[in-house]
């Protein structure tokens, strides 16, 4: 891209939205900020506004808007703030925005992602979630409106970096993938001590800093069923094409294997900056902030298989996959809800679990439902319903 890119930051003031910042305050030839959204948290979103001074800034919830338009008045800040949710679907899809960065955590985030897609921009897809929850609607949005979907977890920025860039050509070459898995903090954990995690000990990942949902997420390995499902999509296999390893270093991002059994790798410090730098700068590359990789301090690299004892519900990502359309936003929808329980110390880490099995057997999609925005989030809520109903009757901790 020859012109500087013109950025909406959705989900600024979280891990990846402030990683993103970073980067991009390395290259200001190169990309401007036009907007950043946040939901509530204003002190964070009101730094951000002073330091970047973009066009907007918008806050989900109403009081917080107030609270940041205000105080940007007062600092003298010319920026805008708008407030709702509705306020992101119009950033998103803004005509002088180029490129959105998908950083919003959870299903919230469909609605935007879908905006951006439709509104054919380059669309940096961090929040999985809209993509678990959107599937097919969401890949005919990017199809229809020209949108470049370019894929910032880790594992598939690995996976995208191994790939040619002609898409066409990708069917032909993949046998299939391999996404590796750090394993979280209770890898090695006995899995009869599960029920006594803490949120505390739950958020501490042994090799990445991030938001509590994810980090939630990676403790129990939903966040790799996920991200099996995420990959689904973005490059079109099918579930027995997506596997898994346990590699607890984190240095290999994620593995294609060729149909001669070649394998192409990624590898790298874990550092979200570099996966948020090539989507930023694709199909160049540019300086990430990252350190290098220093092969002769690392020690071995390991793997393993994960183990259903331990990580029960990280296989349902298969089983969601092979089930009705609209089996992913049910999974996803148990999944926030028991996510948030479990960290508003309302049920047991190994409840999240159950909560996620039951649910994804019990709420059983409508076709319609999949074909439509309002029809998938009123297929979330009728998820949520019965994560709450069924966790209402669980012990606490
Ligand atoms: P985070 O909790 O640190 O930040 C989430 C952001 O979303 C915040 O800006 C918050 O204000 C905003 N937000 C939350 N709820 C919202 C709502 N209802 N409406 C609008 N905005 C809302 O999360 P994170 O760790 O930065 O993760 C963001 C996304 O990126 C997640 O989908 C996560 O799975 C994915 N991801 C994160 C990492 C990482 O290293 N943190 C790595 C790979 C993928
Ligand atoms: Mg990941």
């Amino acid at each position: 891209m020859s012109q500087r890119q013109s950025l909406c930051i959705l989900g600024s003031t979280g891990s990846v939205g402030s990683n993103t910042l970073d980067v991009v305050a390395r290259h200001p030839d190169r990309y401007e900020v036009f907007a950043l959204t946040g939901a509530q948290r204003v002190d964070e979103l009101a730094a951000q506004c002073l330091q970047w001074r973009p066009r907007f800034a918008a806050m989900v919830q109403p009081d917080a808007a107030l609270a940041l338009a205000q105080r940007l008045k007062a600092e003298g800040c010319p920026t805008e703030v708008l407030s709702g949710a509705q306020a992101l679907n119009d950033l998103a899809a803004h005509p002088e925005v180029t490129t959105v960065m998908a950083s919003i955590v959870g299903a919230a985030g469909l609605a935007p992602c879908i905006a951006a897609a439709r509104a054919g921009k380059r669309l940096l897809l961090a929040n999985k979630e809209a993509l678990v929850v959107g599937g097919a609607l969401f890949m005919r949005a990017v199809e229809e409106g020209g949108a470049t979907l370019l894929p910032i977890d880790s594992e598939h920025s690995a996976i995208f970096q191994c790939l040619p860039e002609d898409r066409q050509t990708w069917r032909a070459r993949i046998d299939h993938i391999v996404l590796t898995a750090s394993g979280g903090p209770f890898r090695q954990r006995d899995p009869a001590t599960l029920a006594d995690i803490t949120p505390e000990q739950a958020c501490a990942h042994p090799n990445w800093v991030m938001g509590r949902k994810i980090s939630v997420d990676s403790a129990t390995m939903m966040n790799k069923a996920l991200e099996v499902i995420e990959a689904r999509w973005l490059f079109g296999l099918t579930p027995e094409q997506i596997k898994v390893v346990i590699h607890p270093q984190s240095i290999i991002h994620s593995m294609v294997v060729c149909k001669d059994n070649s394998v192409l790798a990624q590898l790298g410090t874990p550092d979200m900056r570099v996966p948020i730098a090539y989507g930023l700068s694709f199909p160049e590359r540019i300086e990430s902030g990252a350190s290098a990789l220093d092969f002769l301090s690392l020690k071995a690299l390991t793997f393993e298989a994960p183990e259903r004892s331990r990580f029960p519900g990280f296989f349902l990502a298969w089983d969601a996959l092979r089930g009705p359309e609209g089996s992913t936003t049910v999974l996803n929808a148990a999944n926030e809800e028991a996510v948030a329980a479990f960290l508003d110390r309302q049920i047991r880490f190994d409840a999240i679990h159950r909560v996620n099995a039951d649910v994804l057997a019990a709420v059983l999609p409508q076709a319609q439902e999949s074909q439509s925005i309002d029809g998938l989030l009123s297929l979330d809520q009728r998820a949520r319903q019965a994560a709450k109903s069924l966790m209402a009757t669980l012990s606490k901790p």
